[in-house]
């Protein structure tokens, strides 16, 4: 294979990437991304690493959510604290559930490009370049408004840096104490319509909490009540904006994309021999793959050794999204396989992106229940085959959206136009979240 180095990407075919016009003003943008510091540290990319490789060997589970795509115009605090406290409130049920370490990780701070299924869209007979995401163009449907613009990649990473600024200060300072977070699920349980279904859990936790600052463990004496560590991720699509965050590590001489802490591969840029896979082979962080019902066993196991040619435990997490119809057809017989060959991954659900359908009202949503059924059929399946279900995966916010429906409130077709604000793929709300982690709860105990 031939040398790797950050821009090798470059004379490989590449998918879903925006054509700019003026190359000047691209090749400027990334030549001052590329003189900006790092928004992470290698450092913590190994921390998550190390944390992932016990999730590979049965000894942590991965929680990984935000939105599809983060928007530019929705960037302030209450927006990121909401989901940042219900990523918490997820991770001590799921904790409590599981009597195992839950490794946080957000789809923040960076997730700001879209693979689209098509390069244009036609409304009302017009047709315009899709939209690509906030990094790329605008959401707004006008010629203007759809043109792609690097400049748009400096402004992604000041958004990214200032949202994840705040993210390390809510993790360390005060908000994510374990007491408060309890506060949040008791009120999340009281209010709930199946409150009955909830409330033995959300006592036992609290009662948990209890007795240790009874005996003297509390948030004045212990970091792990008072901090917690939360990650960051996105698809590292627009390898442009990637590449000029890509730094080599003065500690160990080794290159991490420090855009985020993980990176994935999407499902439709993941062929073996494109610029994607040359990319992440290269950076050292923990890295992901979506993993759809059409990969056959042959080409996972070669995508496996192209991306992790060491084994490493952590390294590499495969997020399956199969669909509830598909995921029992297809999910063995890749377990199975790199369990007989002995590579070492994590398995994670995206129970998201299987179930999308559009609801007669015209909304592309996804229902509670296949989304369930899809992580319920994950867990089962991963014991059945006695491989470790490591994760899941989630498109999700903190705000009380209508976008999925299902869930305990009941969101109907009718109801979806009442707040539907996501710019791409819909996301399971504040409620409908939580309320999933409860029921993985009851799957990690079992
Ligand atoms: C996504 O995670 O938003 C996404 C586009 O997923 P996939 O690559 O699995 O389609
Ligand atoms: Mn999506």
């Amino acid at each position: 294979m031939s040398q790797w180095q950050p821009d090798s990407w470059r004379s490989k075919p590449i998918l879903q990437q925006p054509v700019y016009e003026d190359l000047q003003q691209l090749q400027d943008a990334e030549k001052r991304l590329s003189s900006y510091p790092p928004i992470v540290f290698a450092a913590e990319a190994r921390q998550l690493f190390s944390q992932l490789a016990d999730v590979s060997q049965g000894k942590g589970f991965l929680l990984q959510g935000g939105d599809c795509a983060e928007s530019f115009d929705e960037f302030n605090a209450p927006k990121i604290r909401d989901t940042f406290k219900v990523l918490l409130q997820m991770a001590v049920v799921l904790t409590y559930a599981g009597k195992c370490p839950v490794t946080k990780v957000a789809r923040m701070a960076g997730q700001y490009a879209k693979p689209r299924s098509g390069d244009f869209e036609t409304i009302d007979g017009v047709s315009l370049p899709s939209y690509r995401g906030d990094i790329i163009n605008s959401f707004e449907f006008t010629e203007a408004a759809r043109k792609p613009d690097p400049n748009r990649m400096v402004e992604a990473y000041h958004r990214a840096s200032s949202t994840l600024n705040l993210l390390r200060a809510f993790a360390q300072g005060g908000l994510a104490d374990l007491h408060e977070v309890n506060r949040w699920n008791m009120a999340f349980v009281e209010n709930n319509p199946l409150k009955d279904r909830y409330q033995t859990m959300a006592n036992n936790l609290h009662d948990a909490l209890e007795f240790m600052s009874v005996v003297g463990i509390n948030s004045d004496n212990h970091a792990a009540i008072r901090e917690t560590h939360l990650f960051t991720s996105h698809e590292a699509l627009l390898l442009n904006y990637e590449q000029a965050l890509t730094r080599c590590d003065t500690m160990t001489g080794d290159w991490y994309n420090c855009s985020a802490h993980m990176l994935w591969i999407g499902e439709r840029t993941r062929q073996l021999d494109h610029a994607h896979v040359e990319f992440f082979r290269g950076i050292n962080n923990p890295i992901g793959v979506k993993v759809g019902p059409t990969m056959q066993e042959d080409e996972l196991i070669q995508l496996i050794d192209a991306l992790n040619p060491d084994n490493l435990p952590g390294r590499l997490t495969l997020i399956t999204r199969m669909g509830a119809d598909n995921l029992a057809d297809n999910l063995p017989r890749l377990l199975r396989r790199v369990k007989a060959e002995g590579r070492h991954v994590v398995w994670s659900s995206d129970p998201m992106h299987g179930n999308t359908f559009k609801a007669s009202s015209g909304y592309k949503t996804r229902n509670f229940d296949a989304i369930l059924r899809e992580i319920q059929q994950f867990f089962q399946v991963h014991k059945a085959e006695g491989t470790h279900a490591g994760g899941i995966h989630l498109e999700m916010t903190g705000q009380h959206v209508t976008e999925c429906t299902g869930g305990a409130y009941k969101i109907s077709d009718a109801d979806l136009a009442e707040c539907y604000q996501t710019q791409c793929d819909p996301r399971l709300n504040a409620d409908q979240v939580l309320e999933m982690a409860f029921l993985v709860a009851d799957h990690l105990k079992a």
